[in-house]
């Protein structure tokens, strides 16, 4: 449990509270064997060259410094979910899964390993999120920082609770009302552009990583029931093969459904995630190993 705490700094929205509903199950529970299933387990395959930060090579080695990913789960679930639907074996297909909720991030997954995702250190990089920043130029948090003489606490809060789609609408973190205002206030359409357009590079980017892609898939909150983030996000990126049918987009809400247009070469999907199953499905592998 020791080493469990010193990852809270990790993950610093999700550890603290994950550690007190162990510790809350373990005093009720004390001989149920207690298993922690990752997030980032899924993103442990990524090879040296996506996992580096452009940093003196000792902060990896002092620090571990190096882009874990999170969202494990999810991307290995949708990812399994659309090779089966597609009817090829995983290890042959190039996957892009985008799992977009309150927290977003992507992945792409060749050949069954995710190869590279959005999520860093923390799960404050990449994607624009309902409340955190995503990239951002790291200069950027110095120069506040000192401009408004802020502790590393507020900077914190800054970039994890104030920013993403709340920072930049001044309205809500929730998909949902930035879509609603959007016609009418200028911030909340900023924020719903900015947000779908950090989603299509990721795209580009990861099919360039992976040389091609065979898949893309929408999952989470917004993945599953947005069609105008979806629509947004696929515009222009017929060059790539992704073409979206309309009626099949505006169609899918929170099922699962292959939007593809009949020709396009990529299929794309909208699949439920179901992290609950992937979890207990690694829970009962591991307590079956152990004993
Ligand atoms: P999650 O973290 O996966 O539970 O996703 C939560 C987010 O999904 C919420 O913050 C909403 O912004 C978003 N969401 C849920 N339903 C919709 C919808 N119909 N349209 C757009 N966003 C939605």
């Amino acid at each position: 449990m020791g080493e469990f705490r010193n990852l809270i700094e990790l993950a610093p929205l999700h550890n603290p509270h994950n550690i007190r509903g162990i510790n809350a199950c373990m005093k009720k529970l004390p001989d149920v064997p207690m298993v922690a299933v990752f997030d980032t387990a899924f993103h442990a395959g990524m090879p040296p060259h996506a996992y580096i930060y452009g940093l003196p090579y000792v902060m990896y080695k002092k620090y571990g410094i190096r882009r874990y990913g999170f969202h494990g789960t999810s991307h290995h679930y949708v990812s399994d979910i659309a090779a089966e639907k597609i009817g090829k074996p995983i290890s042959e297909l190039k996957i892009i899964t985008a799992h977009l909720g309150n927290g977003a991030s992507i992945a792409a997954v060749q050949n069954g390993t995710s190869v590279d995702t959005s999520m860093g250190f923390t799960p404050l990089e990449g994607l624009l999120m309902g409340t955190r920043s995503g990239d951002l130029d790291p200069a950027i948090i110095l120069h506040i920082m000192a401009r408004e003489e802020l502790t590393l606490h507020e900077a914190n809060t800054l970039l994890n609770k104030h920013s993403g789609l709340v920072g930049i609408s001044g309205l809500s973190s929730d998909m949902r009302e930035v879509i609603d205002a959007a016609d009418t206030n200028s911030n909340a359409s900023l924020a719903l552009d900015s947000y779908c357009y950090r989603v299509k590079k990721y795209i580009g980017a990861y099919a360039a990583a992976m040389g091609g892609v065979d898949a893309l898939v929408f999952t989470a909150g917004i993945g599953e029931n947005s069609p105008i983030v979806r629509q947004m996000i696929c515009e222009k990126l017929q060059f790539l093969g992704i073409e979206v049918n309309e009626t099949k987009n505006n169609d899918a809400i929170a099922s699962y459904a292959d939007i593809s247009t009949e020709n396009a070469r990529v299929k794309t999907f909208v699949i439920p995630t179901n992290e609950e199953l992937v979890i207990a499905r690694d829970t009962k592998q591991i307590v079956e190993q152990e004993t």
